[in-house]
């Protein structure tokens, strides 16, 4: 663990926590402000000092795209939908990859998703919670 402040490190670190179906997470040093990881510069002060935090990964589901085709590495997975939601006991919105999304009625918006792992291409891997 001697890489954990190079951005390569943090990408490495993001998907560890993913595979525990969780989610890393930033908080402010200065202010506590809590906000995604992939944020430079916090959005209430702009302090660059974080601290890792380890958020629920689960949430409800605000808003999603469906795909009808399935990019590469997931042509088996059928539609899918890219799927925002926003993860529970924080404010904070995350993006994912939810495979066997077919129609609006498969996934309601306020439907309850987790993380199920992590795609080196295609990001966070989620499932209907
Ligand atoms: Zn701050």
């Amino acid at each position: 663990m001697d890489n954990n402040n190079t951005p390569h490190g943090v990408r490495e670190k993001f998907i560890e926590v993913a595979n525990r179906k969780k989610i890393l997470a930033h908080r402010c040093a200065k202010c506590g402000h809590t906000m995604l990881e992939t944020v430079m510069f916090c959005e209430k002060c702009s302090a660059s000092k974080f601290e890792d935090v380890e958020l629920e990964g689960a949430g409800t589901v605000v808003t999603y795209t469906i795909q009808a085709v399935a990019p590469a590495g997931f042509e088996d997975a059928g539609s899918y939908a890219w799927v925002v939601f926003k993860i529970n006991n924080a404010n904070i919105r995350a993006s994912g990859f939810l495979p066997g999304i077919k129609e609006p009625k498969d996934l309601p918006v306020g439907a309850k998703v987790k993380v199920a792992g992590f795609d080196q291409h295609h990001g966070l891997l989620l499932e209907k919670a």
